[in-house]
């Protein structure tokens, strides 16, 4: 088989690119996933029984600064406005996640809380964000002692589940998307926009991709088709070690054993999502019908088990930022020059622990910086 463009993942990576280059090359693009669905991660279906929106793969919500990417995405797509928010169970006690004045009220008594508060806001200022590994830096004896207990209660355990080491043996990056904050903004995100797709994010990548130049093959592995199809570009937004047939080693991920269990019950906690740091052995209770404010008798709700990823067993859910691991991904980008016709984006692909806003970002930046240029029509 010959195709000019092939797009391996029909995620919303692979989504992204297709478009782009069937709207604006007016080139024909053939995309094939091994899974039997569209979507990737991003993956939800309406239950038949309770008519509840679920996430396959673990609860997303968008969220985003980037007024082209929301732009971009508001064409496929109407919003459910909504701003998320997480509790923690720390002590037995729900508090507010991220940790901010709120939780500090919650979790201390008045004259303790008082006190923490003046030197939080002394120190840092009103209105801020630090990391938990920012804060652990402080001279200062109350905000030692503050710093330890968030990093105790909130942090340690939680990460240790998730990744299998602690917050410390991490890039800064994965604890700092959970900042403290010094105000009582109660939002886990703080983007300008905020939302679920009305319909679904399945319906929303079916609307990206909804195009006549553009073909999709379900159900159909690259490494099982490779040496029978030709192309003149791929984009490639699986595993990038597996693409190179894993030469210098596996990168590793981490994985989710996602336990999706139906109560018959109206509701089953006090709101979407509730972390649980320090009990249970999953990380986080996810109630989906909180997210579309559906209404039913019964209700739906996800627990995740963090485990290692292994090939062939589990999904990969999250790359495991270090430095370890970039240069090993780095060994691995380096191949791809002599590739001439080969791109890769997307969360596998260039082994980024991105949003769902920067995948998209990442799809626009490259067609519109190597693509549109390379054939010339800018
Ligand atoms: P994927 O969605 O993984 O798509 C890659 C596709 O390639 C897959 O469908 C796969 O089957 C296919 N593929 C791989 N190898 C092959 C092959 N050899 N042949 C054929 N097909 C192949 N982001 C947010 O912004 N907000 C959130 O709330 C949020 N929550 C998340 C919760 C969880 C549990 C996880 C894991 C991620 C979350 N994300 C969230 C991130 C979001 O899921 C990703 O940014 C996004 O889905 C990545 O899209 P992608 O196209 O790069 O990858
Ligand atoms: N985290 C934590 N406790 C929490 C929430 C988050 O320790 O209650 C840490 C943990 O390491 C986690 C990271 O912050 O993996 C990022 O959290 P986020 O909610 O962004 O994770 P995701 O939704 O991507 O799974």
């Amino acid at each position: 088989m010959i195709v000019k463009n092939l797009v391996v993942g029909c995620g919303l990576a692979g989504a992204v690119i297709a478009e782009r280059i069937a709207t604006q090359l007016n080139q024909p693009v053939l995309i094939i996933d091994k899974r039997p669905h569209i979507a990737g991660n991003i993956y939800d279906y309406e239950d038949t029984k309770f008519g509840i929106n679920v996430h396959r793969y673990g609860p997303h919500v968008f969220h985003t600064n980037n007024q082209i990417v929301w732009d971009y995405l508001s064409q496929f797509t109407e919003w459910h406005y909504f701003m998320y928010r997480v509790k923690a169970v720390i002590d037995g006690n729900e508090i507010n996640i991220p940790f901010n004045l709120d939780s500090l009220y919650k979790v201390f008594p008045k004259c303790l809380a008082d006190k923490l508060a003046m030197n939080l806001l002394d120190k840092f200022g009103f209105n801020k964000k630090i990391s938990i590994l920012e804060l652990n830096k402080t001279n200062d004896n109350d905000l030692k002692f503050l710093a330890n207990f968030i990093y105790e209660k909130v942090f340690l355990g939680y990460t240790i589940k998730q990744w299998g080491v602690k917050p410390e043996d991490l890039d800064e990056s994965v604890s700092s998307r959970v900042p403290i904050y010094i105000s009582r903004d109660n939002r886990y995100f703080q983007d300008k926009y905020q939302a679920i797709p009305l319909k679904g994010y399945t319906t929303m990548v079916e609307n990206i991709i909804d195009h006549p130049l553009i073909d999709v093959q379900l159900n159909t592995d690259f490494f099982d088709i490779k040496d029978s199809i030709k192309y003149e570009r791929l984009f490639f937004t699986g595993p990038i070690d597996e693409f190179f047939n894993y030469e210098y080693g596996e990168l590793p991920y981490r994985s989710l054993d996602i336990k999706f269990v139906e109560y018959d019950k109206e509701y089953f906690q006090s709101g979407p999502q509730i972390n649980y740091p320090e009990n249970y052995d999953y990380t986080r209770s996810v109630e989906y019908k909180y997210y579309l404010e559906q209404k039913s008798h019964n209700t739906i709700v996800s627990f995740e088990y963090p485990r290692t990823f292994e090939r062939g067993i589990n999904e990969r859910y999250y790359p495991v930022p270090n430095m370890k691991n970039q240069t090993l991904y780095d060994k691995y980008y380096k191949k791809l020059i002599d590739l001439n016709n080969v791109y890769f984006l997307g969360r596998l692909a260039d082994y980024k622990y991105y949003n769902m806003d920067q995948v998209i970002e990442r799809a626009l930046t490259l067609f519109n910086s190597k693509i549109l240029t390379l054939i010339g029509e800018k």
